[in-house]
């Protein structure tokens, strides 16, 4: 059900899913309720015993390839972005974190964690595709988390398609790389290639961010959704929450 699971800092995990888990899409013609089916069962697992009001369901986007990053403070439809930050509310009683979500197959899922002034966990996730790369979606969720005062900020990569799987043509290769040159790469096969995970760790290097590789390459692994090995494929997620 999960291809890495951890507590990384006292109180806060990060999981990401793999295809035992299910497909976790509403947007990849899956029958609707088997999803929300498997999100349910998702949640109940890990979030029994999460700490605060509205925990008890990890909140989904609908992702769009774009840049725009959302605070989410409670549980809601889903919205149009493709990076998520929830802070614990301390107007009134203490609310924690909303958990979140990111679903992908095959772009790159970042999970982040830092701690704000009060040293509560500030959480945040995104999804890193080719446009989201070029377009800075990383960067923009660590200014987002840091704009709430944010600091001591991690973030953990996932499962993504590796540089030596990911062929493009090779104009394609030239003009990602020279927004970000680290994604230049080549496949095992010698023709051009983009690195996302590496076009990910290089923005969040710049940014003074402290990166953990959590993933392996989704095409080369039957346990992950590949959309490069199936486009009809479904989709995992990664997770952020906090409990007690
Ligand atoms: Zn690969």
């Amino acid at each position: 059900m999960f291809w890495w699971r951890n507590e990384v800092r006292p109180g806060v995990s990060v999981a990401f899913t793999d295809t035992g888990a299910g497909n976790l899409a509403l947007h990849v013609g899956d029958n609707p309720v088997d999803v929300m089916e498997r999100r349910v069962h998702l949640s109940r697992v890990l979030l029994s015993g999460a700490a605060g009001l509205g925990a008890e369901q990890f909140q989904y986007m609908d992702q769009v390839h774009g840049n725009t990053v959302e605070f989410i403070q409670a549980h809601g439809p889903g919205p149009t972005a493709d990076a998520m930050v929830s802070v614990a509310s301390s107007a009134g009683p203490r609310v924690a974190p909303q958990p979140l979500a990111v679903m992908v197959a095959d772009c790159v899922p970042v999970v982040l964690v830092g701690n704000d002034t009060n040293n509560d966990a500030v959480i945040a996730v995104a999804h890193a595709g080719r446009p989201g790369v070029v377009s800075a979606v990383v960067p923009a969720t660590v200014e987002a988390m840091r704009s709430r005062g944010a600091v001591d900020i991690h973030a953990w990569l996932g499962p993504s398609i590796c540089g030596s799987c990911y062929e493009v043509p090779e104009q394609l290769r030239a003009d990602v790389a020279a927004q970000v040159p680290a994604t230049w790469s080549t496949t095992s096969w010698e023709t051009p290639a983009l690195d996302l995970p590496a076009g990910v760790r290089s923005q969040l290097e710049a940014l003074d961010v402290t990166v953990e590789y959590s993933g392996e390459c989704t095409l080369e692994n039957d346990s992950l959704f590949s959309y490069r090995r199936n486009s009809r494929t479904g989709r995992f997620a990664g997770l952020v929450w906090t409990h007690d």
